[in-house]
């Protein structure tokens, strides 16, 4: 068992880890897609660069420098968190690890497709959770948005609940395994209708499909989907923690994007630091 698993290889995260480590914990780090600070081509405002750094230099010598102090650091997409009996188990897309304490720093990702009728739709049919909501739709035909694992562990939820499931990939392919005989329609989608409720999913071709729910899972799970299954509280789309970066859920904290406030390296550095120094305290 590991004394603490950071989810998340971007500046919190790895921040989390380092100062973990630092002080006696044995540390996973598990990471899949993109850092924000990837995607940035010039860091001028971050303390030490004296001529800035190029974003994607920043997140290799981030993770290097964790693995430099036997941070053990996995590629792997988390699809999960679960606490059983003081435990939490972390399902990835290879094998489920258990520890003693989590750290999301997931950062920030935008949950919702742009598509026209979602927002309408929140709570009338449109879901971010199939643990959660699956239930509603016994019986009934629904709909995934998402072409990836993620998408597909919803899919296995709902189909022992559901009439039919239908993965909806927005016309993006799908790039993971998926569960066998599934339906799947790859056409764009245009917009949700229905009258107070969800009832249809209209393509950009003009053709349509009828549907009780559509539940969103695209890319990877974010720290928000993490939330809604655990029940940690959350405000605007950011998960609340207290001073010491823990959660409403012990032994569970988030730090960096994913907790909102300002969304640069310095915040989510400094978060990670408190993150890290206090889950130690709490495994001690
Ligand atoms: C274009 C652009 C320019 C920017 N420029 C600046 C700048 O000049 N200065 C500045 O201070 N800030 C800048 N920022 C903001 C900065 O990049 C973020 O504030 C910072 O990256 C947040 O760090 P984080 O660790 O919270 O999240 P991120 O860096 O986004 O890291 C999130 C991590 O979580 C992982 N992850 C997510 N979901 C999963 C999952 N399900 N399973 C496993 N791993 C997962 C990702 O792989 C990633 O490793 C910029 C951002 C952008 C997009």
């Amino acid at each position: 068992m590991y004394d603490i698993i950071v989810i998340g290889a971007g500046p919190a995260g790895i921040t989390a880890a380092i100062y973990a480590k630092r002080a006696g914990a044995n540390v996973l780090v598990l990471y899949n897609g993109e850092s924000n600070v990837e995607k940035t081509d010039k860091i001028e405002n971050y303390y030490g660069f004296k001529d800035g750094i190029d974003g994607q230099t920043l997140f290799k010598n981030g993770v290097e420098q964790a693995k430099n102090l036997e941070v053990v650091v996995r590629k792997e997409e988390v699809l999960g968190i679960e606490k059983i009996d003081n435990v939490f188990y972390i399902e990835t897309t290879l094998k489920k690890y258990d520890s003693k304490a989590v750290i999301i720093a997931t950062g920030n990702k935008n949950l919702k497709p742009d598509v026209k009728g979602i927002s309408e739709f929140e709570g009338k049919g449109i879901s971010y959770c199939a643990i959660c909501d699956g239930f509603f739709y016994r019986e009934k035909n629904v709909a995934v948005i998402g072409n990836g694992a993620f998408a597909n562990k919803e899919v296995e939820h709902l189909k022992n609940i559901a009439n039919s499931v239908t993965i909806l990939t927005n016309g993006n392919q799908i790039k993971d395994k998926i569960t066998e005989g599934l339906n799947v329609n790859s056409k764009p989608i245009k917009q949700i209708q229905g009258e107070n409720k969800v009832q249809r999913v209209e393509f950009e071709d003009g053709s349509g499909l009828d549907i009780d729910g559509i539940f969103i899972a695209i890319g990877e799970a974010s720290g928000l989907d993490f939330a809604k299954r655990l029940g940690i509280a959350v405000k605007n789309d950011f998960i609340i923690v207290d001073e010491n970066m823990q959660t409403n859920i012990s032994g569970l904290y988030a730090c960096g994007n994913v907790t909102g406030g300002l969304l640069q390296i310095c915040k989510a550095t400094y978060e990670g630091a408190k993150a890290g120094i206090s889950a130690v305290k709490f495994i001690k």
